[in-house]
């Protein structure tokens, strides 16, 4: 293989595991990014291994297993990458079918009815890892920088001042590429959260579209996150107080463990959310610009196997 000199657009999760894995099969790369960590969507998600908001399954199935096999295998033998394994608990008001893809985590189990809160019929438990994002994007940052890639803050408004500078290019630029190339399929789904102090709950739970949804709770290491809004074509990143107070009312009814709380800080991030992610080369000029773009509420569950799918249409 050839190596090249590949410049990477976004800091984002999409954008970092897409440079590392360049790096390490032997290309030159440089990134340049508008916002850097702590300071991209990326930094706003918990965040969890769980398919959400990401199509087609067909694509995302495979991507999402490969993430948490990677995930598993180079992640999780290192507590400094702030991932760890997490039980998470998903509830329901109405009967439900397995998702799509139980067979694909560990510990799949259907929960008794008397393990569910007022208000749930069914749900099940699995095994999951919850990737702490307040400590794993600085990882991703560090790795990229000890394997010798380079990161330059600087937004990008034309694809052609890109172009300009390298022959291989990886957009990961997320809700930015509805901008830099006119995708207007490409749509912000608004996600609200709220950060507590540890109060004891170690497991993660959430409401998807019962009494509580959209509701989650997720303890980290230093904090748990409770959310949340799922608000499309919504671009305010303002905190609101009327989301937020939804937010902990849901909090409370998802367990009494939360019935009171102190509020650590609070967050909103647009989900780029498309019809179908976009991972696909195409030529513009005389560059091969690889798209990774478009990963809705999933982006850390697919950013593995996306990256590995991306840096393999450069090779
Ligand atoms: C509240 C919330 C909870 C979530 N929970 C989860 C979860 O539990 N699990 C999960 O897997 N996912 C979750 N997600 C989704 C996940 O956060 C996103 O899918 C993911 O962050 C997208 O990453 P990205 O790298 O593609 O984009 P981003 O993180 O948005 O990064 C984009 C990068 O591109 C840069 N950029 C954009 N335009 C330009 C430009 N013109 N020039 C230069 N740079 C540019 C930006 O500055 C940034 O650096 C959640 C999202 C939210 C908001």
């Amino acid at each position: 293989m050839t190596q090249k000199s590949v410049l990477v657009l976004g800091c984002g999760v999409s954008g970092l595991s897409s440079g590392i894995l360049l790096l390490q099969a032997g290309h030159a790369v440089t990134l340049w990014a508008r916002e850097l960590p702590p300071h991209t969507t990326s930094n706003q998600a918990a965040a969890l291994w769980f398919p959400y908001l990401a199509q087609p399954i067909e694509r995302v199935a495979p991507w999402a297993s490969r993430t948490l096999a990677y995930f598993r295998q180079h992640l999780l033998p290192d507590p400094a990458s702030g991932c760890r394994p997490t039980l998470v608990q998903d509830l329901y008001a109405h009967p439900v079918e397995a998702p799509w893809w139980a067979g694909a985590v560990q510990g799949y189990r259907r929960l008794a009815a008397a393990e569910l809160p007022a208000g749930y019929v069914d749900g099940f438990e699995t095994e999951s890892i919850v990737i702490d994002t307040s400590v794993y994007m600085d990882y991703l940052v560090a790795w990229f920088l000890r394997l010798g890639g380079q990161i330059v803050q600087r937004e990008v408004s034309s694809i052609e001042e890109a172009t300009a500078e390298s022959t291989h290019i990886v957009n990961c630029t997320g809700l930015g590429s509805r901008h830099l190339f006119g995708d207007e399929s490409l749509r912000p789904v608004r996600g609200q959260v709220v950060k507590v102090r540890p109060n004891g709950v170690v497991h993660s739970i959430l409401d998807d579209e019962g009494p509580n949804g959209l509701g989650y709770i997720i303890p980290r290491s230093a904090d748990v996150v409770l959310g949340g809004t799922a608000q499309a074509d919504d671009w305010d990143t303002n905190v609101r107080a009327a989301d937020q107070a939804e937010i902990l009312r849901k909090a409370a009814n998802l367990h009494p463990a939360f019935a009171e709380v102190e509020i650590v800080s609070a967050g909103v991030g647009l989900r780029p959310v498309r019809h179908e992610v976009r991972l696909e080369a195409e030529r513009i000029g005389g560059a091969l610009v690889v798209h990774n773009y478009g990963h809705g509420g999933a982006g850390f569950t697919l950013s593995w196997g996306c990256a590995e799918e991306a840096a393999s249409l450069i090779a």
